[in-house]
């Protein structure tokens, strides 16, 4: 198997390294991520300027490795443009969670998007940040066997990971999608001028089943999702309507 991987943190990311390391055990691995972190870019594409690489061999001995002045998007389309025979592109692991409605700003998630919707398949692996920095061997053997489990299971295309601190099991879910909790939190610069962070707050508790609702019960959460955003039973509604 030949696994492109990539992420929106940058080339430099430890998650990244991490990545990469499991994916080595599962086939032929190519690096490809952007010079620069690229986090909340979603799907953005580079259309107004070329796109060009670099080999970035640090951190990564024994894998070929490059760095993108592009986003997330741009990495897949341009890696496998190069290494056109690519089976799977794994995204991560982002240092934080992409979980519920989060996942339209996510650029760890647009990578495996974009390798979708250039016929791979594409998995995003995300873990939190809040308590300090993963404990990356124990992160890496789940990792290890949520990519056992999902290998083969060629019907799923587009799937989003996200690995608590010290993960107790591995679940299925659904995105969560109750409630959108980002909000605009004002602060202040040295001089007094205001100024504003986006930030995420959960709002209320995560409901049963949901990907926010695993990772709080330390649970892997692997949730798999499709690119079609037609609302179908509305559709089906609309259809048994006759329009004049
Ligand atoms: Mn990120």
């Amino acid at each position: 198997m030949r696994i492109l991987v990539t992420n929106d943190d940058g080339i430099y990311s430890p998650g990244l390294a991490a990545l990469a390391r499991v994916a080595t055990q599962f086939g032929e691995v190519k690096l490809v991520a952007p010079d620069v972190e690229q986090s909340s870019m979603s799907h953005a594409i580079t259309a107004t300027r070329p796109l060009s690489y670099r080999s970035s061999p640090v951190n990564f001995p024994g894998v070929e490795a490059y760095r993108v002045n592009g986003t997330p998007s741009d990495c897949v389309a341009l890696g496998s443009h190069l290494w056109a025979t690519t089976d799977l592109v794994l995204s991560g692991i982002n240092l934080g969670y992409n979980l519920g409605n989060q996942l339209w700003h996510s650029g760890t998630l647009a990578a495996a998007k974009q390798a979708v919707l250039l016929g791979m398949r594409g998995f995003a692996f995300s873990t939190t940040v809040e308590n300090g920095e993963p404990d990356y061997p124990i992160i890496e053997k789940y990792i290890f066997d949520v990519l056992t489990l999902l290998k083969d299971e060629t019907s799923m295309r587009l799937i989003n990971i996200n690995l608590p601190r010290n993960p107790t099991g591995i679940e299925w879910t659904n995105q969560s999608v109750r409630q959108y909790d980002a909000r605009i939190i004002p602060g202040m610069d040295p001089k007094g001028r205001k100024l504003y962070w986006y930030d995420f707050i959960p709002l209320e508790p995560a409901e049963e089943g949901t990907d926010r609702w695993a990772v709080e019960r330390s649970l892997v959460s692997v949730t798999p999702l499709r690119l079609d955003l037609t609302d179908n039973a509305r559709l089906n509604e609309l259809r048994t309507q006759i329009l004049v």
